[in-house]
């Protein structure tokens, strides 16, 4: 079943020098019931803002996202109120995300009133057992967030967003801003989670390793788009598109200078990203480019029922 459809989605930000910047450019994916769908792509591909609009914080150029086959930028007051309840949010940040001047049992608490999910006893248990599901001792409930860690911090929002019972979580780099050490009792979290209350989570990331682990279906994007999108394993083990064979090919990179010109190689610069319109966005540096990558933009194919890819080489 559909969770969440995104059709040609593009969200567009004219930026002051009145140059056009296109975060996401012509995006469509749907997101099924129950799995964990990946989006990766290095920083400043559109990956927040695809979130963001999804959860209604920004309205979209063009194109639509649809929930229960609505769209939820023309619900309703109610529409809209039952929908953010359903459609929740882990920032990457959790040190930004929680009120400092609240207490955890009020940081918990209030989605449960604003929803009125519960009162009295029965809200106190509810706070207790998302509590106690993310880890976090119930003799805690009356502290300020600035005395917990930034592990522990982030436990307390994904609390919160748990105590309201969502159909969806869309993680936005969930676990980029805590301790190494930390990272991977947070992704163990979220998958546990994600099982226990049967969740579907989007779960956005910089990082190929955290997703090969947590992921039923990866997707691939660069510079506003979607390049390739396939399960877990597919992506793994058959690799189409030439970006997501670099990033592959360069997860364990030990050196951080060869690190560092991955990086440029991959993202390139601000010069190239105003190139002329037109063709494939990876044409600049993809090594198989052929004078129609430079002239037309390849349509999104698909070489099997799971499988889609971006490139005239398909
Ligand atoms: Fe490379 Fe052309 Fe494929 Fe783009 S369309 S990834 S430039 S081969
Ligand atoms: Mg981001």
């Amino acid at each position: 079943e559909k969770v969440i459809e995104v059709v040609k989605l593009k969200k567009y930000f004219k930026e002051r020098n009145k140059n056009v910047l296109k975060a996401v450019d012509d995006i469509s994916f749907t997101l099924y019931e129950g799995e964990v769908l990946g989006l990766i792509g290095e920083s400043g591909c559109g990956k927040s803002t695809i979130a963001r609009t999804i959860v209604g914080y920004y309205k979209p150029t063009e194109g639509k996202v649809l929930y229960k086959g609505q769209n939820i930028h023309q619900f309703n007051k109610k529409q809209l109120k039952n929908y953010t309840k359903e459609a929740q949010m882990i920032f990457q940040d959790p040190s930004n995300s929680l009120d400092p001047r609240m207490r955890i049992v009020d940081i918990v608490g209030e989605g449960i009133d604003i929803h009125r999910i519960a009162s009295g006893d029965e809200r106190l248990d509810r706070i207790y057992k998302v509590l106690n599901d993310v880890g976090l001792n119930r003799s805690l409930i009356y502290r300020f967030p600035h005395e917990f860690s930034g592990g522990q911090k982030q436990r307390i929002s994904i609390a919160r967003a748990l105590a309201l019972e969502p159909r969806f979580l869309i993680c936005d780099e969930p676990i980029s801003a805590l301790d190494v050490s930390i990272r991977v009792q947070i992704v163990n979290l979220l998958k546990r989670l994600q099982k226990n209350y049967k969740l579907t989570y989007l779960f956005i990331t910089h990082d190929l390793s955290t997703l090969k682990y947590i992921a039923n279906r990866v997707a691939i994007m660069y510079r506003g788009s979607i390049l390739e999108i396939a399960t877990t394993e597919d992506i793994y083990r058959n690799p189409l598109h030439p970006y997501t064979k670099v990033l592959l090919s360069s997860i364990p990179i030990p050196d951080p200078d060869v690190e560092k010109n991955r990086y440029i190689e991959i993202l390139g610069n601000r010069k190239f990203q105003k190139m002329s319109e037109g063709g494939c966005k990876f044409r600049g540096l993809c090594k198989y480019s052929k004078k129609i990558c430079f002239e037309i933009e390849p349509c999104f194919n698909e070489i099997d029922s799971n499988h889609f890819v971006r490139c005239h080489l398909y």
